[in-house]
């Protein structure tokens, strides 16, 4: 048999009913997993003796018949996430000692349903970035790198890597503008961004809480259908989650696809889209032909603009939900002669490069003489975005696009490192969904010449997540990429 950490979650709860192995044996193996990887850095703070608990509670439910959706599934939590009485920073030095007293909605569910935590996974400092390289506990390593390291995506890549190298079953992420699903294709493992309002926001450190939505990471498309039937569901604590019937999301899995309709956006092939990327988008246009779904050229006209309009809507809630560390209400504090100084020396201290930089920004483009120009002008044109969507879901039923316009880049990749927007571009395909709202899948599809995963990304109607999993997993069937 393969190793216990190949298993899927789906073939692991198999083995575990059919008693093959026991959940404190599968427990085992990836905390080996874990200790073996930790090169890689994925993990922030490494929790085996609860995970060992949850386990030894596990095989006494599958014992006597009482066990739960995902019992002895051992997961690892991006550290976004508030984990009650397990240490959760946000990657930030300003809050780098929080125990929270509480559970985001999110985890105690999953936990909920027997599933068990590993420990925390790094991520760029409160979710900003496209790389990892903004963690205070230092850059993770993607497990695809060969001579040189490269990033693993950001900002979920520390639970895109631990997904990627068998540390853990499965892993959640948030995604604000990206941060699931490019992890996701620069690590060859899958990820779900749910639509805005699917899932619960309660409990997780906010960043842009009009876009943020947190979803599932793994090793499949049928994982992450498992892990968002528990995730996801109304939740009173969050005004924004939405009071809609959760439909089991592995039914549709394996249902064909003919008739689909598959949208094409013309806006999505940039000039000096790498000839690679363009290939691999056509094979899986080609994949879903061949399977009955009719391709549609679609256009979605104000697609350059959204990259301008996410960095502002973006660091302008930043600044507002960051306010709140000022070493008074929260953050670690540093003194000073007055208030003032005391806010001054805390955030200088704590907040890292980019999260400053972004509250800048925010800062600047809500100030009284900037806000018409910028964030009121900003917020028509994510109507307009919004707008393109709804027009093009006229003429198809899913949208296929590539994740991301590059794989992945080396550590300390001087280009993105000099100038951020560089780094900003490469949230081009992903931005669009967080400002319309819509749910969106990131699988992979193959190779690149230089042997790294190309990623392919499924948007669907607000609440469709489930034409998105059916297409999904019709390309995942034939694309026969091989996990690492
Ligand atoms: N890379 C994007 C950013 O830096 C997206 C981040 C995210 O989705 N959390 O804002």
């Amino acid at each position: 048999m393969n190793e216990l950490t190949d298993l899927t979650i789906a073939e692991a709860l198999a083995g575990l009913k059919n008693k093959k192995f026991s959940a404190t044996e599968l427990t085992k193996a990836y905390l080996n997993k874990m200790e073996e990887g930790r090169r890689f850095n994925a993990y922030v703070l490494e929790t085996p003796e609860i995970a060992l608990k949850a386990a030894e509670k596990a095989d006494k439910n599958y014992a006597s018949g009482t066990a739960r959706l995902l019992e002895g599934i051992p997961l690892g939590i991006k550290d976004l996430f508030c984990t009650k009485g397990i240490r959760t920073t946000a990657c930030s030095h300003i809050i780098d000692n929080f125990i929270p007293p509480y559970e985001s909605t999110v985890t105690q569910r999953l936990f909920d349903a027997g599933a068990s935590c590993l420990g925390k996974l790094s991520m760029d400092e409160f979710a900003m970035g496209g790389s990892n390289e903004n963690s205070c506990f230092g850059p993770v390593i993607n497990p695809w790198s060969k001579d040189k390291n490269l990033v693993p995506g950001g900002s979920s890549g520390g639970s895109a890597a631990a997904v990627c190298a068998g540390m853990c079953a499965g892993a959640t992420g948030t995604d604000t503008g990206g941060s699931i699903r490019q992890p996701a294709a620069f690590c060859g493992i899958t990820g779900m961004k749910p639509t805005y309002g699917r899932c619960s926001r309660y409990g997780i450190m906010a960043f842009a809480s009009s876009l943020d939505q947190a979803g599932p990471m793994g090793k499949d498309v049928r994982d992450c259908a498992l892990l968002l039937n528990v995730m996801a569901g109304y939740d009173e604590k969050d005004s924004t989650s939405v009071r809609k019937e959760v439909p089991d999301f592995t039914k549709v899995l394996g249902q064909n696809v003919q008739g689909l309709k598959i949208g094409i956006p013309a806006e999505y092939r940039p000039d000096g889209l790498s000839k690679e990327i363009s290939e691999a988008w056509d094979k899986a246009a080609a994949i879903l032909k061949a399977h009955g779904a009719e391709i549609v050229n679609i256009s979605l006209p104000h697609t350059k603009y959204a990259l301008p309009v996410y960095y502002i809507i973006a660091p302008a809630e930043a600044s507002s939900n960051l306010a709140r560390y000022d070493g008074v209400r929260y953050g670690n504090r540093v003194e000073g002669a007055s208030i003032s100084d005391l806010y001054v020396n805390t955030r200088s201290a704590g907040f890292g490069k980019e999260v400053k930089r972004r509250i800048m920004v925010g800062t600047y483009v809500l100030s009284a003489g900037y806000y018409d120009a910028y964030y009121v002008k900003a917020q028509k044109v994510r109507r307009l975005i919004q707008n393109d969507f709804k027009e093009a879901f006229k003429l198809c039923d899913v949208i296929l696009t590539p994740t991301s316009p590059v794989t992945a880049f080396q550590i300390g990749d001087k280009s993105m490192a000099e100038n951020p927007i560089n780094m900003y571009l490469n949230d081009i395909f992903t931005v669009s969904v967080n400002l319309a709202g819509l749910p969106a899948m990131s699988l992979p599809i193959g190779l690149s010449s230089d042997g790294l995963p190309l990623g392919m990304q499924l948007i669907g109607r607000a609440f469709d997540e489930e034409t998105v999993f059916k297409a999904g997993y019709v390309l995942e069937q034939d694309a026969g990429f091989k996990r690492k």
